[in-house]
C-alpha cells in the first residue's frame, strides 16, 4: 500500500457525476483496486453516501467532521449565541433550517436508491410525504447506522487546508475544535470535498448599512416567526408604516411574506 498512485485525485462529491464512478474506475486498467487511505470532508447527506461507497470498495476513510454528529444541513441548530451579535451570519451555526422546514421535494425522491426514505419507526414519526426536518435527519441517522459509519466519522474535527504534495498526495490540515491551536497534517491519497453549498450568506452591500440602527439578519439565520410577530402598528396613505415602538419609515413597498390561510 506504500505505493500510492499519482492519479489519485480529488472529487467534488457535490458535482454529483464524478461521485457516480466508482473510484477504481479513476485508476488505470491494469492497477488491482488498492485499500487507499482516503478523506472525505463533512458528514452530511454527500460525505456518508461517499464514505458508504469507498468502504464498499474495500476502502476505509477517514471522514472529518466540523459538527458533533452527522446529518449536515439536517442537523437544526437554534441559532448560536454568537448570532446575536453577528446577525448576518459570519459566525453563525452551519445549517440554515428554520424551525417549521418541511421538505420541498417528496421523500420518494431524496432517499438513496437502496436505502429508501420511507416514515421511520418509532413514537416520533412524520410520516407525510414532505416531512419535518427532524425527519431527514433521522433518515441518515439510521443510514449512518445502518451502514456502519459512526466509526470512521471524526467529529468536531475541522478541515482547515488541503494541499497537493509534490508526490500526487494530499496533505490535509485539520484541528479538533475547543483544543486551542492543536493542528494535525497527514498524507492522503484522494480527498472527498463534502462540505456543503448553504452555510455562508451572500449579504447585500449597502452604503451606510453599518450606521443604520434596525435589524439586519440573513434568513440563514430564520429560526422562528415569534419575534416579528405584531411589529407593524398601521400603514398610512402618505406611505409612511408605523411600528408598534413609535418609529416610522417611508415604504415604497409592503411585501407580504407571511404564508397561507389553510
Ligand atoms: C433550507 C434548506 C432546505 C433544503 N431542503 C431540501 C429538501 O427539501 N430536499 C433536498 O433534497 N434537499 C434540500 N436541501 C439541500 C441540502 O443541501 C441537501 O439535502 C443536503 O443536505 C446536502 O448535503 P451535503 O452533504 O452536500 O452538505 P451539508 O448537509 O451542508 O453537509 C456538509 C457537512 O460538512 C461539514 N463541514 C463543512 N466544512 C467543513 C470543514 N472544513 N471541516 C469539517 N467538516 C466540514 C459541515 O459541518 C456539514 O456537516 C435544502 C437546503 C437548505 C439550505
Amino acid at each position: 500500500t506504500e505505493k500510492r498512485p499519482a492519479e489519485a485525485r480529488r472529487i467534488q462529491a457535490n458535482s454529483g457525476s464524478q461521485l457516480r464512478k466508482p473510484l477504481c474506475s479513476l485508476l488505470p486498467a491494469s492497477m488491482p483496486s488498492p485499500s487507499l487511505r482516503l478523506a472525505v470532508v463533512g458528514a452530511g447527506a454527500a460525505g456518508l453516501a461517499a464514505a458508504r461507497e469507498l468502504r464498499r470498495e474495500g476502502h476505509a476513510p477517514v471522514v472529518f467532521e466540523r459538527a458533533a454528529a452527522v446529518g449536515g444541513t439536517w442537523l437544526y441548530a437554534s441559532p448560536a449565541p454568537a448570532a446575536a451579535a453577528d446577525p448576518l451570519g459570519a459566525a453563525a451555526t452551519h445549517s440554515s433550517l428554520y424551525a417549521s422546514l418541511r421538505t420541498n421535494l417528496p421523500r420518494e425522491v431524496m432517499g438513496f436508491l437502496d436505502f429508501p426514505f420511507t416514515a421511520a419507526r418509532g413514537s416520533v414519526v412524520d410520516a407525510r410525504r414532505f416531512p419535518g426536518h427532524q425527519e431527514v435527519l433521522r433518515y441518515l441517522e439510521d443510514f449512518t447506522q445502518r451502514f456502519d459509519l459512526y466509526g470512521l466519522v471524526r467529529f468536531q474535527t475541522e478541515v482547515v487546508g488541503v494541499r497537493r504534495e509534490a508526490g500526487g498526495r494530499w496533505a490535509v490540515t485539520s484541528r479538533k475544535l475547543g483544543e486551542k491551536g492543536e493542528q494535525d497534517e497527514e498524507l492522503y491519497d484522494a480527498v472527498v470535498v463534502c462540505n456543503g453549498h448553504y452555510s455562508e450568506p451572500r449579504v447585500a452591500s449597502i452604503p451606510g448599512a453599518d450606521a443604520w440602527p434596525g435589524k439586519q439578519m440573513h434568513s440563514h439565520n430564520y429560526r422562528v416567526p415569534e419575534p416579528f410577530l405584531d411589529q407593524i402598528d398601521h400603514a398610512q396613505g402618505d406611505g409612511t408604516v408605523v411600528f408598534q415602538d413609535g418609529s416610522s419609515i417611508k415604504a415604497d413597498v409592503i411585501m407580504h411574506c407571511t404564508g397561507y390561510l389553510y
